[in-house]
């Protein structure tokens, strides 16, 4: 029963995000409850880049937000980001994290521009906004990047969100 239910989200889940998301070649989605985050980008034993996601919170964040941070997930692997997590310098390693959390938050607020998903921004602007999460060590303030995320979105397009 168990297995059916997680078949049933992981079958509603892709049918929902195919709407906002296409994925390209290259990088495999692997969905796993186990994870305590929306998702992860991270390379496999054999060195392959892979997105870990969990289903269930992504339904619980629904269609637009998931498809925000599928982006920023990409962004991760495309800015070679996950790389930099391997730095030998732990102070280093830190820093570029932080910066990499914000860039791949940017990463996603151009693609879903360029593909004028706007109502993607829009629901990850509110959801960051509500959630007035404090972040940790290597995330921001939830509302700091929502006022990022409304900042690029003005700078690029020249609009409100
Ligand atoms: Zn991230």
């Amino acid at each position: 029963m168990k297995k059916l239910i997680l078949l049933f989200v992981l079958i509603s889940y892709f049918n929902i995000h195919a709407q906002y998301w296409t994925s390209p070649d290259g990088i495999t989605e692997i969905a796993s409850t186990s994870i305590n985050d929306i998702a992860i980008a991270k390379f496999d034993s054999k060195g392959n880049p892979i997105i870990i996601y969990n289903p269930i919170i992504a339904n619980k964040l629904g269609a637009e937000v998931s498809a925000f941070f599928r982006a920023h997930e990409y962004g991760h692997h495309y800015l070679g980001h996950v790389l930099n997590q391997n730095h030998p310098n732990p102070n280093i390693r830190l820093w570029l994290t932080r910066n990499a959390e914000s860039e791949a938050d940017a990463y996603a607020v151009r693609y879903h521009i360029s593909m004028n998903n706007i109502n993607v921004l829009k629901k990850t602007y509110n959801t960051f906004m509500n959630q007035n999460h404090p972040g940790d060590r290597t995330h921001l303030p939830s509302r700091i990047r929502a006022q990022n995320i409304a900042s690029l979105y003005f700078n690029i397009t020249g609009n409100q969100l």
